[in-house]
């Protein structure tokens, strides 16, 4: 249970202004959350975390010198958004790149991406790496697929102590990935959590039980069993670990033991002394362990356990100091008060435009309302569709996006294209919600980016834009052609608008071709079995229907391919 709060709905935000005001020594509040509130080197790598609150001392409680130099700070158990993460990232870039790391949660992937895709699109070098340790949450052959939890410490640290060394972002990416590839993590739980207002909890473990390997937020485990003593729950979770030794495994391990909310800290040390007692039996080497609360789930009864596997290289950064509200090591020098960051707005609209680029940002403004009238003809079908195998918002949520990039696109009247289609996808992305929402407002960030604020711009640039759109959406989703995605409508639409544009380079005519094809494969997703996203559980109720946002793309492509071929015929370029 959660006692303390006014308004539950405020508890995350006012839990983390209290962090800040009780550390201020460490860290600084921006809007999203958490930054180092004293000096960093110019040229350094960033470390930036985060993912949902009411984990402490993950996120923000891990942000400081040796360690994570910024947080980005979601609502309870839930991801923080692309603008925050955008925002924190910012705040902290030193020059030298900027790294995500975070648990893999599907949330968290889609909102950091967005960052991360935005940021490169300002020539900023951002890299991610995932952290995928727990090892109940997908077999041994998909890694890939595992979510994090206490595995974030190991990792976090090790890109953290490599950043503050001044080493390069390549360094840093690799010996990340590298931390992460030997972190193995195992967890039960003997009671559930509850949400802040909440009057049940989000999901109970029966009485007299204990779930093995129940995620963070009550994601199902493996089984579960009677409870046992600490000896076999010693037995259990060292066993599993070992089991699933990463390979090039030395003999040195370090164990970390993590309360997920209520268990005691004698209890922890009961455990532990177990613990370290079969690892030894087994061979190995104790090196530097943990046992307190490092990733927690609010009020959870239980715990995990994880194995990190050192060599020498992963041991200098683990052994490298580290001074954090939560996470101290070592003896780390004061360092200085950063300078008060400067946080204006996201782009730089006061840049000021050419006569011509403003007509030229008009122009945008004009396509963006093009879209908005085919979204707003079309948002009925697409729910309808959407509620085919999906969750039926596919209508409102373009029509929330699309309401709001028109209303951004507008206020930046009077600037460049790039002005004016950034800050429209911002607004997308913030106010659509939903898969699509994250896709169309990045794809439009991109596309904004590589249009730049000019006076004039030639076929070959439209051309550049289709691709950004396109790759922005695949890089971002990850779905291939064949997912049942809209990247089904979206890889032909941007094929026969670079082959068409080869031929005959002129833009009317090749956007009314390529969204013809668009048209005609989106129709065609029909025959498809969705392979991602909401709609891939009722895969067969889909079949026999086309993808809502296939459908929704091809039909705004069309739209503006109507709209620029009347241009084209009233002789405007
Ligand atoms: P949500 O699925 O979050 O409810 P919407 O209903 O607005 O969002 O959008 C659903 C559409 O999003 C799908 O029809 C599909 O075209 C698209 N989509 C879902 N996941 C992906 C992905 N990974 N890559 C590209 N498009 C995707
Ligand atoms: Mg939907």
């Amino acid at each position: 249970m959660t006692s303390i709060y006014d308004d539950p709905a405020a508890f995350a935000d006012e839990s983390l202004d209290g962090f800040v005001a009780a550390n201020r020594n460490y860290v600084d509040r921006v809007d999203g959350g958490v930054i180092r509130s004293t000096e960093m080197s110019s040229g350094q790598v960033a470390v930036v975390v985060g993912g949902g609150s009411g984990h402490y001392p993950a996120f923000a409680g891990l942000v400081g010198a040796g360690l994570a130099a910024a947080s980005a700070c979601g609502n309870m158990f839930a991801s923080p958004s692309a603008g925050q993460v955008y925002r924190v990232a910012k705040a902290v870039d030193m020059g030298g790149g900027v790294l995500f790391t975070y648990g893999n949660y599907a949330g968290d992937v889609l909102h950091f991406g967005q960052a991360e895709l935005r940021l490169k699109g300002e020539g900023i070098d951002a890299r991610t790496v995932l952290v995928t340790d727990d090892i109940a949450s997908a077999p041994v052959d998909q890694r890939h697929k595992r979510r994090g939890v206490a595995g974030d410490l190991p990792v976090f640290k090790v890109a953290g102590a490599a950043a503050d060394a001044g080493i390069g972002i390549d360094e840093v990416e690799r010996l990340a990935n590298k931390a992460n590839d030997r972190t193995r993590s195992l967890g039960v739980a003997f009671k559930g959590c509850t949400l802040p207002g909440a009057s049940q909890p989000l999901f109970s473990v029966p009485a007299g039980k204990m779930s093995v390997g129940l995620g963070i937020h009550g994601e199902p485990g493996i089984f579960d069993v009677d409870m046992p003593t600490a000896t076999e729950l010693a037995e259990l979770l060292v066993s599993r670990l070992l089991a699933e030794r990463p390979d090039g495994a030395g003999t040195a391990v370090v164990p970390i033991l993590n309360g997920l909310g209520t268990v005691k800290y004698d209890e922890l040390f009961l455990l532990y002394g177990k613990v370290e007692k079969l690892l030894l039996a087994a061979g190995l080497d104790v090196v530097e362990p943990e046992c307190g609360e490092l990733v927690t789930s609010l009020d959870m009864a239980g715990l995990s356990l994880t194995l990190f596997w050192l060599d020498d290289e992963l041991a200098q950064y683990w052994s490298a100091p580290a001074d954090t509200p939560a996470y101290r090591k070592g003896a780390v020098d004061r360092r200085p008060r950063r300078q008060a960051t400067q946080l204006g707005s996201d782009v730089a609209v006061a840049e000021s435009a050419t006569e011509e680029a403003a007509r030229l940002g008009h122009l945008a403004v004009t396509a963006l309302e093009t879209v908005s009238a085919v979204v707003v003809a079309n948002e009925e079908s697409w729910g309808t569709l959407d509620s085919v195998a999906g969750d039926g918002d596919h209508g409102i949520g373009m029509r929330r996006g699309a309401d709001a990039a028109v209303a951004a696109a507008r206020d930046a009247a009077g600037t460049g294209v790039r002005n004016v289609l950034v800050r429209a996808g911002e607004a997308w992305s913030e106010k659509a919600g939903g898969t699509s929402g994250a896709l169309w407002g990045t794809a439009l960030i991109q596309v904004g980016n590589v249009l730049g604020n000019k006076d004039t711009y030639s076929g070959a640039d439209a051309a550049a834009a289709v691709r950004a759109f396109s790759s922005a959406v695949t890089e971002l989703g990850r779905a291939e052609v064949g997912d049942k995605t809209m990247v089904d409508a979206i890889v032909p639409f941007a094929q026969v608008f670079a082959d068409e544009f080869e031929r005959d380079p002129r833009v009317g005519p090749t956007l009314v071709k390529a969204a013809e094809a668009a048209i005609q494969a989106a129709e065609a997703t029909a025959a498809l079995r969705p392979k991602l996203g909401r709609a891939r559980p009722l895969a067969d109720k889909s079949l026999g229907h086309p993808d809502p946002g296939a459908v929704s793309f091809a039909q705004i492509v069309k739209g503006l391919a109507d709209m620029a071929d009347a241009g084209d015929a009233g002789g405007s370029q």
